[in-house]
């Protein structure tokens, strides 16, 4: 028959395992809106090209417009003043209205390369756009799926969390509260307050317990601290085990 302190130490390892895998649970909890805010990210980015491509049209367009409109204006001003050279009456004023036209010629030749320049870029941005919203598309198919996975995800780990939250009163309720006590105490500083002692070592903090403690403890009455960690120790007598010294 168990002893009451190995009964004792087995429902506490019973919670130390709920709680730990507790512990887990709500790290993968914590963790969802980073990996869902990822798995958006993908589709925000090309949302953000395809509204930057968007805007470059509209400039371009818009550019494009009021370049079309100066050249049709100053090629009709040209043709006025071409029109009416016949009536101008001195040399030096024909002069000057020709070299007006000339300049006038000249930018509008410069016009229509800007305006050539701009046809290029609405159509290549148009052919962007085309294919940014293609991918668009995709994305947002690849990030819905991720999106439900992961909310699927966050449903069965809640399920989960509660069925072993549902799990601990019953355990609880058969601990002596002093170990309970201790065991939360603990439990502050370290997920894993309850350790086991391997040859003479701590499993929680890797450090030799005195050999005085560890005599102390085979005789296996109550819960000792680490004298390294302060976490909760115990051994387990093995066979061929040095046993406590009377
Ligand atoms: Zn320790």
């Amino acid at each position: 028959m168990k002893t009451n302190f190995q009964a004792q130490l087995e429902l506490l390892k019973e919670l130390q395992g709920i709680d730990l895998r507790l512990n887990e649970i709500i790290n993968k909890l914590e963790s969802l809106p980073e990996r869902i805010a990822a798995a958006r990210s993908a589709y925000d980015q090309v949302l953000s090209e395809l509204e930057t491509s968007r805007t470059e049209l509209a400039g371009a367009e818009k550019s494009k417009r009021h370049e079309e409109m100066e050249l049709s204006s100053a090629t009709d001003h040209a043709k006025q003043r071409e029109a009416k050279l016949y009536a101008i009456k001195t040399t030096k004023e024909y002069q000057a209205a020709l070299k007006e036209i000339a300049e006038t010629k000249k930018l509008n030749r410069e016009r229509e390369d800007r305006i050539l320049a701009l046809m290029e870029q609405v159509e290549n941005l148009t052919k962007n756009i085309t294919q940014l919203e293609s991918d668009l598309a995709d994305k947002e198919v690849a990030y819905r799926k991720e999106d439900e996975a992961l909310k699927a995800e966050e449903a069965e780990l809640t399920k989960s969390m509660e069925s072993f939250e549902a799990r601990r009163p019953a355990i609880i309720s058969q601990l002596d509260i002093k170990v309970v006590r201790k065991y939360d105490h603990v439990r502050q500083r370290y997920p894993d307050a309850l350790a086991n002692v391997e040859k003479g070592v701590c499993q929680g903090c890797s450090m030799n317990v005195p050999p005085q403690l560890f005599n102390e403890m085979l005789r296996l009455t109550e819960l000792k601290n680490c004298p390294s960690c302060h976490r909760l120790i115990y051994v387990i007598a093995e066979e061929g085990e040095q046993g406590p010294k009377e």
